[in-house]
């Protein structure tokens, strides 16, 4: 079970993150269009680059240089879940888990390519495509978005919070998440080609064992294991710090490497 700390008790680390988590995810309503699954698919038959294929294809570059640091620190479905976590802070099984999400985004990505391919490839650029303002909830639908916009906000925090209240902590990253393999794949190259990013770095030699660090990892890891045998890497790991800053041994810390 997952130690629960006040905010006061929480490292300035901790509380820096949990406020940039909650202020993303008071933005969400503001944002939401920007991450959406959909107007990529009918930008892409319109052969327009969106604001959601802008923000996923950043978050793949990002990931190069800064693995999930985004899951970690700045989403809003991450926030949400995390929030989700007092009710049901089970961990979530992992393992065969994880690979649910590829079976979502796997065809997803395949049928934006037919349709942008259909479309005769992408020709112009139109961050606000289907955002009124910029702005999601100040999008009335006049532009022909065809459904309010607080539908598909309440249909997106109802799944993410369900699933992390059903199946434990950040359950629906590990499962339905569409944007996550853009940054597992971001990463994966990274290890391949080797360039310093940022990531974990273990000090077994350190470690006592003492599993507090498994037990606050909000994805559910086997941080202890992977202190144990002095590799880090998982393509799950957020780069939200907790562990490193729960290790009283400080067997755990940041580095920007190759690795
Ligand atoms: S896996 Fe998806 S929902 Fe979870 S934090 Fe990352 S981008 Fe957000
Ligand atoms: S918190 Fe530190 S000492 Fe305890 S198991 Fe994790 S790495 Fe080892
Ligand atoms: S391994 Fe550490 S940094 Fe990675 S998700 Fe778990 S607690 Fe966060």
């Amino acid at each position: 079970m997952s130690r629960t700390l006040k905010i006061k008790q929480l490292p300035v680390r901790q509380r820096v993150r949990l406020g940039l988590l909650y202020l993303s995810f008071l933005l969400f309503p503001a944002t939401l269009y920007y991450f959406s699954p959909i107007l990529i698919i009918k930008s892409g038959m319109e052969g327009v680059v969106n604001g959601s294929l802008i923000a996923f294809a950043l978050m793949f570059l990002s990931s190069l240089f800064v693995g999930r640091l985004w899951c970690g620190w700045a989403c809003p479905g991450g926030a949400l879940q995390d929030f989700a976590a007092p009710i049901n802070n089970q961990p979530t099984p992992g393992g065969k888990f994880n690979w649910f999400k590829w079976f979502i985004w796997t065809p997803w990505i395949a049928l934006i390519a037919v349709l942008v391919i259909q479309a005769g490839g992408y020709q112009r650029i139109e961050p606000l495509y289907e955002i009124e303002h910029g702005v999601t909830f100040l999008t009335t639908g006049a532009n022909s978005a065809e459904a309010p916009w607080f539908i598909a906000y309440y249909i997106v925090i109802t799944l993410f919070a369900g699933l992390a209240v059903f199946f434990g902590r950040r359950a629906g990253c590990h499962t339905i998440c569409w944007m996550a393999p853009f940054m597992i794949l971001g990463r994966k190259l990274r290890n391949v080609w080797k360039w310093p990013s940022l990531r974990l770095v273990a000090a077994p030699q350190q470690c006592v064992d003492c599993q507090v660090c498994g037990r606050d990892c909000p994805m559910s890891l086997n941080v202890p294991a992977m202190v144990q045998r002095g590799d880090m890497e998982d393509s799950e790991c957020v780069l939200c710090g907790k562990c490193v800053d729960s290790c009283a041994k400080h067997a755990i810390r940041y580095s920007f490497s190759k690795g």
